[in-house]
């Protein structure tokens, strides 16, 4: 097998991933980063309704911590969202130094509200494409940087480990058959969430869990995977993926209502269309069983024609390709599954729990998001802690790794034991996963899925991306039917008709590590 080398590995080239080679090579490190696909295309360039950030005089960084932790439902760790809204500001100027343009009036950034801020905090890009702007910057960026190399249609399958570190990853080279290991003194999972695991999703087909799966393989601790966020506002039209309709809109004050034309959230939450988005992705589905319709109903059309054109002109541009405008129509919707809250368990500096080994971004779960993530939220998280765990990368002594003829060697890799097909997995994780759970269901998931984790040794010869790609799906998917099966309680967006209310005693997180289930140490808020 091939053998690469590199001091600083980076998987995925979403915001969190390239700011951390930026970061990197700021500091006059190399940095060689993989990726599935082509280097823009990631989650981070579909985000449409912004970044939050404390920008106005008349907000604060105690607020946004106040706002971030009543979204969290008493479970996020109180230090990592401290973090998270003192340093926002700064990683969001850095941004605006790298070129990424936000929307501005003269010299004056502009700023929207979402669900669950109390403030005018979000900054956006040409109206509703933040996303797009943010990745566009870094990849024009990072392509200028000599310091950064980057190897576009690489597929990581599992992280190369000793006994007493992670060294690197093993995968292929699209059109190469045979694999390639890349011995890394530091790797940093950037990978990415696994809500594209669902049939229903808002997300693009990359974001399948692979880092989740691959650090858990390698010993790691995963965290908080029953949390799963459910957007309300997927666009529902026949054969074609959920297209998201941005929280944005509702902040702008648009309304959901059924087919005739009831305007139902005011029955369900005192903030009606603004309410946390797990309450509104319920009420919408029982809405849509008490009626017996696909969707409810979005309806923009008091906002104005000029004022959607120019606020959301990316989305007027996709509706129209459906003969479909936010000016003129009521426009069907349903619940997606959106965002990954749990994933790699990491310290306030990126690090997972093996040595050499990092995660940033949707990936990793610092705790910031505690049970349910405050919308806009994410791309600030890729900033800060995209940023914090590149300065940890460059600071900390790594031990050498000391197996060199190991890893000479091809490396042993694993496959799960058969479980369902693809179109099964979507089907199971739809009926039993999605957003309303029982306990009869997780407990057929559980079992279902439970030979994926099972772990055989293959050399990682005999394996091909394919069967790693159904390998990882599977995985990911047994390990959020295990955390949601434990969690005998409703709490942000996990909900379960068996126990639909939080209970006190419940109030901690969980940590799996290889079979492990435990509870997390440290505070919780
Ligand atoms: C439609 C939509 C709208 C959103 N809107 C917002 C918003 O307005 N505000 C906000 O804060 N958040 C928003 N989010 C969430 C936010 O976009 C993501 O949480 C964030 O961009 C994740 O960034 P990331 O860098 O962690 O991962 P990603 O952007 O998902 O990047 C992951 C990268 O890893 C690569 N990768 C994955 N697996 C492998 C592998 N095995 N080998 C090699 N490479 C691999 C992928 O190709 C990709 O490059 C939105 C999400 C969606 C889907």
């Amino acid at each position: 097998m091939k053998t690469w080398r590199a001091r600083h590995l980076i998987i995925g080239s979403g915001v969190a991933g390239l700011t951390a080679a930026l970061t990197l090579a700021e500091a006059g490190e190399e940095v060689l980063v993989l990726t599935k696909d082509r280097l823009h295309v990631a989650t981070s360039a579909y985000a449409q309704g912004g970044i939050a950030a404390v920008w106005d005089e008349a907000d604060s960084p105690t607020d946004h911590a106040r706002d971030t932790l009543v979204a969290g439902a008493g479970l996020c760790d109180p230090r990592a969202v401290d973090l998270l809204v003192r340093e926002g500001p700064d990683a969001v100027r850095t941004m605006i130094a790298w070129g990424a343009c936000f929307d501005r009036e003269g010299d004056r950034l502009l700023l929207t509200r979402e669900g669950g801020h109390r403030h005018w905090r979000i900054l956006h890009a040409h109206g509703d494409a933040t996303g797009r702007e943010l990745e566009r910057a870094l990849c024009e960026r990072v392509r200028t940087e000599a310091r950064i190399r980057v190897i576009e249609g690489f597929l990581a399958a599992d992280l190369l480990t000793t006994p007493t570190r992670v060294a690197g990853v093993w995968g292929w080279q699209s059109g190469e058959a045979e694999p390639v290991q890349v011995v890394a003194e530091r790797t940093l999972l950037a990978s990415g969430g696994l809500a594209a695991l669902f049939r229903d999703t808002t997300n693009p087909a990359v974001t399948t869990g692979d880092g989740i799966v691959m650090a858990w393989a390698a010993g790691a601790t995963v965290a908080d995977l029953e949390f799963v966020q459910f957007h309300p506002t997927g666009l529902v039209i026949p054969g074609e993926p959920r297209y998201l309709l941005t929280e944005a809109l509702r902040g702008e004050g648009a309304l959901l209502v059924t087919r005739a034309g009831e305007r139902f959230m005011p029955r369900y939450h005192p903030l009606a269309e603004l309410a946390p988005r797990d309450i509104v992705a319920r009420a919408e589905l029982l809405e849509m069983q008490r009626t017996g319709d696909p969707f409810v109903l979005l309806d923009a059309r008091h906002l104005g024609a000029e004022f959607l054109r120019r606020r959301f002109p990316g989305l007027e541009e996709l509706l129209a390709r459906f003969s479909l405008s936010l000016a003129r129509d009521l426009i069907p919707v349903a619940p997606a599954a959106h965002y990954t809250i749990g994933g790699v368990l990491t310290d306030l500096d990126g690090r997972a729990t093996r040595p050499g080994l990092y995660a940033a971004g949707e990936v990793a779960c610092t705790g910031v998001h505690g049970a349910n993530r405050l919308a806009s939220n994410s791309l600030l998280e890729c900033l800060v802690f995209g940023r914090r765990a590149a300065r940890a990368m460059r600071e900390d002594a790594v031990e050498p790794i000391d197996s060199e003829l190991e890893l000479a060697s091809p490396p042993l890799s694993w496959e799960g034991e058969a479980v369902a097909t693809d179109l099964d997995l979507t089907e199971l994780l739809a009926r039993h996963l999605g957003v309303f759970r029982t306990g009869p269901g997780l407990a057929t998931a559980v079992a279902q899925l439970a030979p994926a984790l099972r772990q055989i040794p293959r050399p990682a010869t005999d394996l091909t991306p394919a069967r790693v790609t159904a390998r990882s799906r599977r995985a990911a998917a047994a390990l959020v039917a295990r955390f949601a099966e434990a969690r005998r309680e409703s709490r942000g967006a996990h909900f379960r008709e068996d126990f639909p209310a939080p209970d006190p005693a419940w109030q901690f997180r969980q940590g799996l590590t290889g079979d492990a289930l435990e509870r997390l140490p440290g505070d919780v808020a």
